[in-house]
């Protein structure tokens, strides 16, 4: 007789292949834990996609780093990723999503997320900024999502801890994203050195699902309770994207519609990862 074969149409055998993770999805079910749908959980196919968008985003940021430096407007950078994007096949994941008018979201000192790309005066970068990049890439219908901060010249002492522990906060998250494990133990571990610096933790973003589309569930909190929220499943592909305050973590919007800033005007940092979460550890995508 023909052994079934798995739904994730690797071409092995059910029960050798996705048979054990859907067993062990359905006794934690059964205890009442949150678990992951089967859309969540990544087949061969689309990872191998998601790996390719995720590569060029890597790229895409490499470049920018190449160009950030004082008196570059945060537009020069926009259309430098939007031309290297574009001419290795892909397409900027920001540009038109619900209207964004450009390719890349720049966020820059207390701005915390969502900056606009531009060429007015104030979008000449100074010494003394810190400087967010994130940037999405679609390549052959999959996405790849990562930002890195960048220090503009020599900036002061305080700002330089904010950004390197909101990278240590990443890392932390990180650790924590283990098969098995739960989101809520990623938030904890990003909340708990955050706040041991001072810092806060802003609530209303977060990380999420990413791959076949550019926001998918679940949404990964950077706050949360130790063995608490969604069990974390090999094949699932989330980002992991801490914005930490140097004060208070209240926000608000712009009239724009998109900046989003501190309320307590300081400054803001934030790093973030693509991952596939793996039975040996999370496997960095995108950076
Ligand atoms: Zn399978
Ligand atoms: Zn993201």
């Amino acid at each position: 007789m023909e052994k079934e074969l798995c739904w994730c149409g690797s071409g092995h055998a059910y029960e050798d292949c996705h048979k054990i993770i859907d067993d062990k999805i359905a006794i934690l079910a059964a205890q009442g834990k949150e678990v992951p749908t089967r859309d969540m959980i990544k087949t061969p196919e689309q990872l191998e996609g998601i790996r390719k968008a995720c590569a060029l985003n890597t790229a895409a940021l490499d470049e920018v780093e190449k160009h950030i430096k004082a008196g570059i407007t945060t537009g020069e950078l926009d259309r430098i990723i939007y031309e290297f994007i574009i001419s290795h096949g892909g397409v900027p994941g920001d540009l038109g999503y619900y209207g964004f008018p450009k390719s890349v979201t720049i966020s820059v000192n207390d701005v915390v997320c969502h900056g606009i790309p531009g060429d007015r005066p104030y979008d000449v970068l100074k010494p003394g900024d810190i400087v967010n990049v994130d940037c999405t890439t679609v390549l052959d219908g999959y996405y790849g999502d990562a930002s890195r901060m960048f220090c503009i010249g020599k900036i002061n002492k305080k700002d330089k801890e904010l950004v390197d522990v909101t990278k240590e906060c990443l890392n932390r998250g990180l650790q924590a994203a283990q098969a098995w494990g739960y989101l809520g133990d990623i938030g904890a571990a990003i909340a708990q050195l955050a706040h041991k610096h001072g810092f806060s933790v802003v609530e209303e973003f977060g990380g999420h699902g990413v791959g076949v589309d550019m926001h998918e569930e679940p949404f990964v909190a950077h706050y949360g309770k130790r063995k608490t929220g969604m069990v974390l499943v090999p094949g699932m592909v989330i980002t992991i994207e801490p914005m930490i305050n140097a004060g208070r973590k209240g926000i608000y919007e712009e009239e724009d519609g998109w900046t989003i800033r501190t309320q307590d005007g300081k400054k803001s940092a934030q790093w973030e990862h693509t991952i596939l979460i793996t039975e040996n550890g999370p496997e960095i995508l995108s950076y």
